[in-house]
């Protein structure tokens, strides 16, 4: 592997800091819903994310969809209400990013720029959020080795932006029941190979409730520096993605269990 930037080796693990948030330093769970829909259903969930131990909050405005015909999200106007969101809970606010253009206005908002699995290797985007002062979350394209994830890390370290959280999400293999598999074992891979963080997106990655629970504790015991996942106020209304959508109430229970689990796993080490 040619990595140079972010390569293991005498450096020291980076920590991606995000107001109080570190990511690569215990555990950081962002939650939110898949797409900022309205004001009331993003502060509502705000809200309730936060009381259930979320650090951070995501939200899409811009929607990498299927179809054209599918919620393409709010643009603008959903920026402008995570930004109230981020007012009224004090959660710093991650969100996706689709094209070049709209990187330097973006980050104007946004504390954390996503670039997502089927832009991962968009070259433009990547050196474009290089050169923004945001934290960049990272997400591993669906059809991508470890080694073309971390390749795409290079590009953004390369035009002087040394926060990167890399996030794994799932890559497409032959299974169907789930909607994608989630590669757990690049996780403990990472860590052997760079210095950046790494957190898990469970929701993406099974694509189902049930097993959103399991996979954050899979996650965590092999070492996942964070979570990212999708919460709606009322998941049987949400525009998109809500079949993998928890309650609040599921999403605490979760936080609960995974923080009683990194709490074993750092007292055993
Ligand atoms: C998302 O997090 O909203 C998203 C679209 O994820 P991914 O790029 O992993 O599919
Ligand atoms: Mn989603």
């Amino acid at each position: 592997m040619n990595l140079r930037l972010t390569q293991l080796g005498e450096k020291a693990k980076t920590i991606v800091r995000v107001g109080d948030t570190s990511f690569g330093d215990g555990l950081a769970i962002i939650a939110g819903p898949c797409s900022v829909e309205s004001e009331r259903q993003l502060m509502e969930t705000a809200v309730a994310v936060k009381a259930a131990g979320a650090q951070m909050l995501r939200g899409g405005v811009f929607k990498p969809r299927t179809s054209p015909y599918s919620f393409q999200g709010l643009g603008l106007k959903g920026l402008k209400i995570l930004d109230k969101a981020r007012a009224a809970t004090g959660l710093p606010i991650v969100t996706e990013v689709l094209d070049t253009r709209d990187v330097s206005w973006v980050s104007e908002y946004a504390d954390v720029l996503q670039i997502g699995a089927r832009n991962m290797q968009n070259f433009s985007l990547l050196k474009e959020a290089g050169k923004s002062s945001r934290a960049v979350l990272l997400k591993r394209g669906m059809y991508s080795t470890i080694e073309e994830w971390l390749n795409c890390a290079e590009y953004i370290l390369n035009e002087g932006n040394p926060n990167v959280i890399l996030c794994e999400r799932g890559i497409r293999s032959f299974e169907t029941y789930t909607r994608n598999t989630l590669d757990l074992s690049s996780v403990p891979a990472v860590k052997e190979l760079t210095h950046l963080p790494v957190i898990v997106d469970p929701s993406h990655g099974t694509g189902r409730l049930s097993l959103i629970e399991p996979m954050s504790a899979a996650a965590v015991a092999a070492g996942a520096d964070g979570l990212i996942v999708e919460v709606h106020i009322n998941p049987a209304e949400a525009l998109s993605d809500k079949d993998q959508a928890l309650t609040p109430q599921q999403f605490s229970d979760l936080v609960r269990k995974v923080r009683g689990l990194k709490k074993f796993m750092q007292e055993g080490s």
